[in-house]
């Protein structure tokens, strides 16, 4: 890094921070014009992956073709491999919409992400259920000690039937069969590309002779769909399972007979007919990734150019929780080099009292790739104290800026919002797609004659904050994340654009319930290992 002049004159310095400042925010606008191009687009990429493999949406047949309705009941296991996380967990339904749940969570050591084999990462998965046994489940673990000396095999009622949640984009093959097509989230092991991640799983969990049987692939954000639809089933049932966190990615519930490609594959008998309905999981990461109506500032450029997957996982890039952090990182760095941007050049600020200059330090993680995270957008747009007190404090303390003043703060804080906003913004635009290409509004409106206007403000009994809307006439969208976890308003921003998208409108918005399935996936999972053990689907 370079060394920096500084400015003087403290109310020159401010308006000017401040004015440049928005201009940056606006670099990140995203307006109601730019928003209904990109729904109309997700709608042309939707219907065309549902037709032909190798589309931007991969909209991937799940074999998953009816969603639970609350009454199931059962001990399964199911781990869970997300973009940060593995979790590891058993999950008791109790068959009338409630569950327990015991889980175990570790992070993912950051080397087995970029590992040279498979082996690597997935005996380490095995490693983690195994523990997990011995703490949670003894008598699993008992039986597994004794047969490992005596070399007997299990009976199949001691046997876990597991719902494997894997978070990346798989060309699913059957209920427990599924070949990774890309890694993403910084995942990159090339050999386990084209692979069927089930076995190899399996394998592992073989070799350390463990009750387990991996019964069911099944993408976090269908586990999150299924998990939403089991604790609050309603008439029309839960359309849409969504991941905001690390990545991002959606899978809904599809007519069967609009899934042509999979009529082509030669695979009559597969999966249940009777429902006629398929959940698909859109893989909506990848959603333009010809930048046809996405928007792209020099910062999502850079980004790419310096991701290990450049041209891919486009929308991704500008909503998930792995590259906001760095979107801002990016643009602060840009202000940083320009000289007539007064970020971080306050000579004269005042903290607790004591006048410094703000000062960068060589080691700041800002210089780093990856270095700001996430977690710091919702930071900023959580930030009410006086001056800003946090953020300053959050620089000075994890990103090595001390002396922040309440000015550079404010700027920061600006910046911040409006990638956040831009990426709520983003999201609402596959939610809508979703919602208009599947038709539930029109069957909706329909339906709830007169009744959309009544109950507004009245909380159905369900999750507390939820939005209200006519149990009826209601679209129900489960969601889980860090983003709409953490972030303050994404959720406010995503209803903002909804209301500005045609065929939406004030009235559909009000329709569309979002609700935090929390940590769905792996409940999720159980439910589809269930389904899958119920008919005896091949195991092998
Ligand atoms: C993956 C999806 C996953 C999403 C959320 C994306 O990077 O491609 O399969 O559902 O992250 O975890
Ligand atoms: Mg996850």
């Amino acid at each position: 890094p370079e060394p920096r002049g500084t400015f003087n004159t403290d109310t020159h310095r401010s308006m000017a921070l401040a004015e440049q400042a928005k201009r940056v925010a606006a670099e990140f606008d995203f307006g109601p014009d730019a928003v209904n191009r990109a729904v109309k687009e997700f709608i042309r990429e939707m219907d065309e992956g549902l037709q032909k493999e190798g589309t931007e949406l991969s909209q991937i047949p799940t074999y998953v073709t009816a969603v639970p309705n609350g009454t199931e009941k059962g001990l399964y296991m199911a781990v869970d491999l997300g973009g940060t996380n593995f979790r590891v967990c058993s999950i008791q339904l109790h068959g009338n919409t409630t569950f327990s749940l015991t889980q175990s969570k570790v992070a993912i050591p950051r080397e087995l992400m970029v590992a040279k084999t498979s082996k690597e990462l997935f005996s380490f998965l095995a490693k983690q259920i195994e523990n997990f046994l011995k703490t949670h489940h003894e008598d699993h673990y008992a039986g597994h000690i004794r047969r490992r000396q005596t070399g007997e095999t299990f009976k199949d009622e001691e046997i876990f039937n597991l719902g494997f949640t894997f978070s990346f984009p798989v060309n699913q093959i059957g209920i427990n069969k599924g070949l990774l097509m890309r890694w993403t989230k910084g995942f990159d092991i090339a050999e386990t590309v084209g692979q069927d991640v089930c076995a190899l799983l399996q394998k592992e969990i073989d070799e350390l002779h463990l009750p387990v049987r991996v019964a069911a692939l099944v993408n976090d954000t269908v586990g999150t769909l299924m998990a939403r639809s089991y604790t609050s089933p309603g008439k029309t049932g839960t359309l849409l399972g969504a991941i905001f966190g690390t990545g991002t990615n959606g899978a809904y519930v599809e007519k069967l007979d609009k899934v042509t490609k999979l009529t082509s594959k030669a695979n009559e008998g597969a999966y249940d007919q009777s429902t006629g309905e398929m959940i698909v999981n859109t893989e909506w990461g990848s959603f333009d990734n010809s930048l046809r109506t996405l928007p792209v500032t020099p910062y999502d450029k850079e980004l790419d150019e310096k991701s290990v997957n450049p041209g891919i996982q486009m929308f991704e890039k500008r909503v998930s929780g792995m590259f906001l952090g760095e979107i801002l990182r990016l643009t602060i760095l840009s202000l940083l080099k320009d000289p007539t941007f007064p970020l971080f050049r306050d000579e004269n600020s005042a903290t607790n009292d004591i006048h410094s200059t703000t000062q960068i330090h060589d080691d700041s993680p800002l210089y780093k790739q990856w270095g700001l995270d996430t977690s710091f957008l919702s930071i900023c747009a959580g930030d009410h104290s006086p001056g800003h007190r946090v953020v300053r404090q959050t620089l000075d303390k994890d990103y090595g800026v001390s002396a922040v003043s309440t000015e550079d703060a404010e700027a920061v804080r600006a910046i911040a919002a409006a990638i956040g906003r831009r990426a709520a913004r983003l999201s609402a635009v596959a939610i809508a797609a979703i919602v208009l290409n599947t038709g539930r509004l029109d069957a909706s409106t329909s339906t709830g004659t007169a009744t959309t206007e009544k109950k507004e403000g009245i909380d159905p009994p369900r999750g507390e904050g939820e939005s209200s809307a006519d149990d009826d006439d209601v679209i129900d969208i489960g969601v889980d994340g860090s983003l709409v976890e953490f972030y303050p308003n994404f959720e406010d921003y995503i209803r903002e654009a909804l209301r500005e998208i045609e065929g939406i409108g004030e009235k559909g918005e009000k329709k569309i319930r979002i609700g935090i399935a929390k940590d769905g996936s792996g409940v999720g999972a159980a439910l589809i290992a269930l389904v899958a053990g119920r008919v005896g689907v091949d195991t092998d």
